[in-house]
């Protein structure tokens, strides 16, 4: 399937906003936001005025690709959030909050989500004992996820594996430090969702 491979920092400063999708890099002064923050482009400097769809379009692409999701596959979250009940804006961010790849992340052995996505795909997690290499997967409480018996040798699991205990994780997910192993213990809620979304403005979107 085809996914974005250009220069991701250009993501971030057409969304106008840090993504969050280098790792640490993000976290220091090379960070392309903090260095210059107009979008990327010929015209990216120019002081153009957002209309109603424009921003509306922006908070769904930023969101899209804050979860590194293609758009089809958010067409079909938007879908799913839509027929389950409650909020549909909150019922999408929670699903894309519960994709294996964002747990992988969030558990700690990843230092962004397209590295947790790579982990996934080269098959190094099982999901309840059986080894997984769908990032899409949907977890559920009680899920346990796991570093894979055969990967834990390996110098670069191994590595990421020894960074899990310095990294702080949601109250959803327990996270076993010295055994890295992950427990689903409640479904991710809206308040749980540290970054600063407008789920309402992608609602919006998607009703015209
Ligand atoms: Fe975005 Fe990280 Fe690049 Fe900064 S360093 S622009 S937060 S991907």
């Amino acid at each position: 399937m085809a996914r974005y491979t250009g220069p991701v920092c250009r993501l971030c400063r057409r969304e106008g906003t840090k993504l969050f999708l280098k790792g640490e890099r993000c976290m220091t002064g090379k960070c392309a936001i903090d260095r210059r923050s107009t979008a990327p482009g010929q015209h990216g400097a120019a002081n153009k005025k957002a209309k109603e769809y424009g921003t509306q379009l922006r908070e769904k692409q930023k969101t899209r690709r804050y979860y590194g999701v293609l758009e089809r596959q958010f067409e079909n979250y938007f879908a799913e959030a839509e027929r389950q009940s409650g909020m549909t804006g909150e019922n999408l961010l929670v699903l894309l909050e519960r994709r294996l790849d964002n747990v992988v992340y969030r558990m700690g052995m990843a230092e962004s989500r397209k590295e947790a996505r790579q982990l996934v795909l080269h098959g190094h997690f099982t999901l309840n004992g059986k080894k997984v290499t769908i990032p899409s997967i949907s977890v559920k409480v009680g899920d346990v996820i796991a570093v894979k018996e055969g990967s834990r040798d390996s110098a670069k699991i191994k590595g990421l594996m020894e960074g899990v205990a310095s990294k702080l994780n949601p109250k959803w997910l327990e996270v076993n430090k010295e055994a890295v192993v992950a427990k689903v213990v409640a479904l991710p809620a809206r308040e749980d969702i540290d970054f600063d979304f407008n789920e309402q403005l992608i609602v919006e979107l998607y009703s015209k």
